[in-house]
């Protein structure tokens, strides 16, 4: 497949290409297909945008419609007929069953735009500007959010010192027997701590980029209590996990927290459209009208398809067990996996359909299984530090067949690069070919 094009014309800044050097051109439910019309099982799901597959026949019908009957399309916040029904769904079905009161803000279509506004806010409604963030924690690479984010990849890349913003531990930071919400609590209670009174925390319920970290529910509820008392606002950031990855709608839900702002972003459209949400407190919003402003607002194409997902998902209760199903096929499978292979050193974590295989003892290996992976059909990426966790974020509506095969092709990726690095493998049960 001729790749030139890209490499001569796009900048050295292209990143997913080098993983997955193919070029892609169609797309259905869990398959992409490239030009040679080889079809790849996606674990991947275009970064966690795709959490109802590629091109959900369902919603795709809608986006014709809308097309077809000469929908206002452009991307202005305007009052239209989509976004219109858009909040009116997303009323009836997140807020009001839930006896939530949030106001909406419709920001620009990335996700680091929503966080950009959602710390904004923040700072202006406690007139201070130190924001607490965690090791680990990835918001976006816009200033404000990569002044969040932890990475110093995406850190280095700024060009210029970033700011208020205090690091704190994420739970199990320190391995568990830390309690890191305990140094958190001493350092806001110890006036000579040197740690600034925050506007906020934001956090991420699990950290996707930072490597499967997954915070306790324990760990979110006294989060949550030393915001209370300390006068923080609390922000989760549910970019990544959020749209049902970990089950629930909001990945904070099986907590019982209530966030004072929420982020949304990546899955929210359904269908891989850009689009982003704030969901704060009413009484947060003293924004000035226009103050956070932005061109592409009001992606009316994503309301449509938004508003169609939110129907067709999340309407019942029956999705969320669904996803609990598979859940535990995905996380079943993969711990075998760990036994079955005692010299890698695996271990597992995750919540819901986010899991990532670590591999502690060998940090390159996890490159090498998605390198192995891709050649024998599936897409999955690596996350963490070191890119040391393989991680597995399959769309929720794969068939279990999809799945299944996934997971295979998974377990000979892993026993052909443990061979690479001269690791004895156990015979294979399963094949998992290269179709
Ligand atoms: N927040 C979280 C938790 C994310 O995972 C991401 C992207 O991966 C972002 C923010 C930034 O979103 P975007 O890449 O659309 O700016």
């Amino acid at each position: 497949m001729d790749l030139k094009i890209f490499d001569r014309m796009e900048s050295e800044v292209r990143g997913y290409i080098r993983s997955f050097p193919v070029i892609f051109s169609q797309a259905r439910g869990s398959l992409l297909i490239d030009e040679d019309g080889e079809e790849y099982i996606d674990f991947f799901s275009g970064a966690g945008t795709l959490n109802y597959g590629h091109n959900n026949p369902v919603f795709k019908e809608k986006l014709l419609e809308y097309l077809a009957a000469d929908g206002v399309v452009h991307g202005l916040d305007m009052a239209t007929s989509a976004k219109k029904e858009f909040l009116e769904t997303v009323d009836r079905v997140l807020l009001k069953p839930r006896n939530w009161q949030y106001t909406l803000q419709f920001t620009g279509p990335t996700g680091t735009n929503a966080v950009e506004a959602a710390l904004k806010i923040a700072r202006q409604v406690k007139g201070r500007s130190n924001i607490i963030s965690f090791t680990h924690g990835f918001h976006g690479v816009s200033g404000g959010s990569l002044a969040a984010t932890a990475n110093m990849k995406f850190r280095d890349a700024a060009g210029y010192a970033l700011g208020n913003t205090t690091f704190m531990p994420y739970d199990g930071y320190f391995g568990p027997d830390v309690d890191t919400m305990a140094y958190l609590e001493r350092m806001l209670d110890d006036p000579s701590s040197g740690l600034d009174k925050p506007a906020a925390v934001i956090v991420e319920t699990v950290q996707g980029e930072g490597g499967v970290n997954v915070a306790t529910l324990r760990w979110l509820k006294e989060l949550e209590k030393l915001c209370r008392r300390h006068d923080m606002l609390l922000i989760v950031d549910d970019i990544q996990v959020g749209c049902g990855r970990t089950g629930n709608f909001f990945s904070f839900e099986s907590a019982g927290i209530r966030p004072d702002i929420i982020t949304l972003s990546k899955s929210l459209s359904g269908f891989g459209l850009p689009m982003s949400l704030v969901l704060m407190r009413p009484e947060l919003d003293i924004w000035k009208p226009g103050a956070h402003s932005g061109t592409f607002r009001g992606n009316n194409l994503a309301f449509v398809t938004a508003t169609e997902a939110l129907n067709t998902y999340w309407a019942s209760d029956a999705f969320v067990s669904e996803v609990q199903r598979k859940e535990r096929m995905v996380r079943d499978w993969l711990e075998n996996l760990a036994h079955s292979f005692p010299n890698a050193g695996l271990a597992v974590r995750g919540r819901g359909l986010i899991q990532g295989l670590v591999t502690t003892a060998e940090p390159a290996l996890a490159n090498r299984i998605a390198q192995q992976a891709f050649k024998r059909g599936l897409v999955i990426e690596t996350s963490g530090a070191q890119d040391e966790v393989l991680k597995l974020l399959p769309a929720l509506t794969i068939e279990d067949e999809l799945l299944t095969r996934g997971l295979e092709t998974i377990e000979s990726a892993l026993a052909e690069a443990l061979g690479e690095s001269g690791q004895s493998a156990r015979v294979l049960k399963f094949g998992g070919k290269r179709r």
